[in-house]
């Protein structure tokens, strides 16, 4: 993500403590009911005290076939989710994350389940306890009006209703605003999105677009993410935009730019930049991990970001202000498809991994355009830098901070001049090859880097990344 400039609010903090009260207030509640003996609920948040809450436990998602209709002349959705998930304990009742809407009906393996809700919390009983190891389907049927959420500092995301659509993007959470989910990304999964829309406007969302077909005034719209994706990752735009499609690399190629915006401006130029940034990168950190390529130009002004959805990343309209191309904004997200989508965090005090590396992606691309060298950008940052902010756990309301994202370039700068440009290329290759379509934590790369280097690297990064005062140059 990198964002465009927003006000902090300290509004956060009281959402963050309700939701934490449910939280227990389920748990708690969850420890009476089980049903077969030795069989007890799955937890309730994936215990992430970041994001309060959200993910869940006892399950683990591997496909969510999504089926959506969304009307903008109403701001009705109606949705069929059905979530093909393997039990990971003797599972009694399950939970799945679903902000607002209603639920019509739940089953569990063909079967009609007891389904209730707390907050945002759907609580799933099936007939029958789930054995360890057992995969079973869930499908969701449910519909209402959408929400949007405002999150204090982490800025508003979710379900947004537009002028002539929608737009659902957000992190660290915006899934659970238009389909059940656990909404971690702990647990990814591929996905099959169907989106039905009125004639004339596209629905635009992650992966390879299959065949499109229209009856009685709609339009179903479909993409299928092959490899795992997290659940903040999945986007959907539903408007009035100009879609080019074609290939790249013998892969499809969807770039939309919003039909409000300049056909020829910044913001075309730049996304049509794509390709040739993803070769410059895959140059640098490995073969591109995904089987379609993209990006979207959203133009409402409440999308004051940009958002690595997987494989293809969304832009907020600030970004092409004046009708400037920013080419920059394009390789930060581009390079998340490898840090963070690709190889994607385990929690979320880890966010460095993805913004560190995505910043760094930055310098890299900067240099290779003709700009600055990245040497230059990590003396500047170098100067303007406060140690006593960390990188790792760098707190709820930092997550999107300086700390992350400046500091965690350095770190990555600092590392390549201590190991040499063979050795730290190197590393990253091996870092995105081994990880690629999982999870992973900032020890796990600690020690793939000592691994690749032969050297000891540990009080190193822990000097860049969390030392409290300004580490020796290398
Ligand atoms: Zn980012």
């Amino acid at each position: 993500m990198v964002r465009t400039g927003r006000t902090p609010t300290g509004s956060h903090l009281v959402a963050s403590v309700t939701a934490l009260t449910c939280v227990v207030a389920l748990v708690a509640s969850g420890c009476t009911g089980a049903g077969t003996d030795g069989f007890r609920p799955g937890a309730a948040d994936a215990g992430d005290p970041y994001v309060p809450g959200r993910g869940n436990g006892g399950y683990d998602v591997t496909h969510y076939g999504l089926d959506v209709r969304y009307d903008p002349a109403s701001d009705r959705l109606t949705g069929r989710a059905v979530i093909t998930a393997t039990a990971t304990q003797d599972l009694s009742r399950f939970n799945l994350d679903l902000h607002g809407l209603t639920v019509d009906a739940v089953t569990v393996a063909d079967a009609r389940a007891d389904h209730r809700r707390r907050d945002d919390e759907l609580v799933v009983t099936p007939r029958d306890g789930l054995p360890r190891g057992r995969q079973f389907t869930v499908t969701v049927d449910y519909a209402g009006v959408p929400d949007a959420v405002t999150d204090g500092e982490l800025g508003s995301g979710g379900f947004l209703h537009t002028a002539d659509g929608a737009v659902a993007l957000g992190q660290p959470d915006s899934a659970a605003t238009w389909f059940p989910v656990n909404d971690h990304p702990s647990d990814k999964a591929s996905y099959d999105i169907a989106v039905t829309v009125p004639d004339g406007l596209s629905a635009l969302s992650n992966g390879v677009p299959g065949p499109t077909n229209s009856a009685d005034g709609w339009t179903t719209w479909r993409w299928a993410e092959r490899a795992p994706m997290a659940s903040y990752l999945s986007t959907l735009v539903i408007g009035n935009y100009r879609v080019t499609t074609g290939t790249h690399a013998g892969r499809p190629m969807v770039t939309a730019v919003a039909a409000s915006l300049p056909a020829t401006g910044g913001a075309a130029s730049s996304v049509a930049r794509t390709g040739e940034i993803v070769d410059f990168l895959a140059s640098r950190f490995g073969p591109y991990p995904f089987d379609s390529y993209g990006g979207i130009v959203v133009a409402d002004d409440r999308i004051g970001y940009a958002l690595e959805t997987q494989s293809r990343p969304v832009y907020g309209p600030a970004f092409f202000s004046d009708d400037r191309p920013d080419p920059g904004v394009v390789a930060h997200e581009l390079a998340h498809q490898w840090f963070g989508d690709s190889v994607s965090l385990t929690r979320w005090g880890d966010i460095w991994l993805n913004e560190g590396f995505a910043s760094y992606a930055e310098w890299l691309w900067e240099e290779h355009d003709g700009g600055r060298t990245a040497q230059r950008n990590f003396e500047i940052q170098y100067a303007a830098t406060d140690w006593t902010q960390p990188s790792v756990e760098p707190g709820r309301e930092r997550m999107f901070g300086t700390a992350v994202y400046k500091r965690g370039a350095l770190t990555v700068h600092a590392l390549r001049r201590t190991v040499g440009d063979d050795v730290f290329f190197r590393i990253l290759r091996t870092w995105t090859a081994e990880r690629a379509g999982g999870n992973a934590t900032t020890s796990d790369f600690v020690a793939l880097a000592e691994r690749v280097s032969g050297r000891q690297l540990r009080p190193l990064l822990d000097a860049w990344l969390v030392g409290g005062s300004a580490p020796t140059l290398p």
